[in-house]
């Protein structure tokens, strides 16, 4: 049987819609919650994430504030810019988009970002909010995945999580998301011994690896759920995720596709994330 597709652009249409409202409500009272999105330099795919970004922001009524650096612009600029943006007002919500220009430490800047503007939820204080199981906000990716897992109608308590991939972005903030729903979790890396017969265990398998089609059909236990967060240009300018669609899809009993599946999710979260940095702060 074809599994259900988990379709992200539709779950994530459905949620904006929902923050507008709420948006409209806040001006209502006077809050107006706005993003300042900071890039620096010409990735061309920084670009495209960074318009998407500002897009959301113009569909749910909220504002949005583009600073484009330089490449050359110095960390402590960047720095500098980050400071005067955590004092002001018109801002509720900061993003740098990464990755940065190799001059520049991505720590060091993200550590420069008030906690409460931090809506990507990267800064050591969310990290630590996350893992004591009190956060103010959820990175936009695993929460985005969340939100597939629930529409795929599977209850996370008591099943075997796997999670390809161990990065900060992703790999270990959905691990800890699947934890607190009580998921048994394994995180498997680059020197996992042997990631096919780990990947078959799985009843939820997140894979972010970055290599197109990594995970192929013949790793996924029948019925699992299946999200695919790899975002990858082929030579032939086709995109692919790091999970084998074609054959993971006869196995899963739901999949997110690529494109369309976490893509629009990790924006429409980060939006709510802004939405609600923009409550807190006036309270
Ligand atoms: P990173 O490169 O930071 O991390 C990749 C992870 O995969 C690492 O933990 C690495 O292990 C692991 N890995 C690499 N090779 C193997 C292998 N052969 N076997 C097992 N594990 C391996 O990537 P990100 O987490 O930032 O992103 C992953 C993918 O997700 C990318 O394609 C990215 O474009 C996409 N992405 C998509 C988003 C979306 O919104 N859809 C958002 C963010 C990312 P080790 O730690 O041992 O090196």
């Amino acid at each position: 049987m074809e599994a259900k597709v988990l379709n992200g652009k539709e779950l994530s249409t459905k949620i904006k819609e929902e923050l507008k409202l709420e948006v409209d409500e806040l001006k209502k009272s006077n809050i107006n919650p706005g993003l300042a999105v900071i890039i620096v330099g010409n990735d061309p795919a920084s670009r495209v994430y960074v318009n998407s970004k500002k897009k959301a922001c113009a569909e749910i009524g909220m504002e949005s504030f583009e600073y484009a650096l330089d490449e050359n612009t110095s960390e402590e600029a960047l720095i500098d810019l980050i400071h005067k943006l955590n004092k002001d007002e018109k801002v509720s919500g900061i993003l740098v988009q990464l990755p940065l220009p190799k001059h520049i430490d991505e720590e060091k800047v993200i550590f420069a970002i008030d906690p409460s503007k931090d809506v990507d939820a990267f800064h050591p204080v969310n990290v630590g909010k996350l893992m004591t199981g009190n956060p103010d906000f959820l990175p936009c990716t695993p929460a985005g995945i969340m939100e597939l897992i629930k529409e795929s109608g599977i209850d996370i308590s008591g099943k075997e999580c796997v999670v390809v991939g161990r990065s900060n972005i992703v790999g270990k903030p959905m691990a800890m998301l699947l934890l607190s729903k009580n998921g048994t979790v394994t995180v498997c890396h680059s020197r996992t011994a042997d990631i096919e017969e780990v990947c078959k265990r799985a009843d939820i398998l997140v894979v972010a690896v970055g290599k197109p089609e990594f995970i192929k059909g013949s790793s996924v236990k029948p019925g699992a759920v299946v999200i695919d967060v790899g975002i990858n240009r082929l030579e032939n300018k086709k995109l692919v995720g790091d999970v084998e669609y074609e054959s993971a899809s006869c196995v899963a009993s739901a999949i997110t596709p690529v494109p369309g599946g976490v893509g629009p999710m990790t924006i429409a979260m980060l939006m709510k994330n802004t939405v609600k940095a923009a409550r807190l702060q006036a309270k």
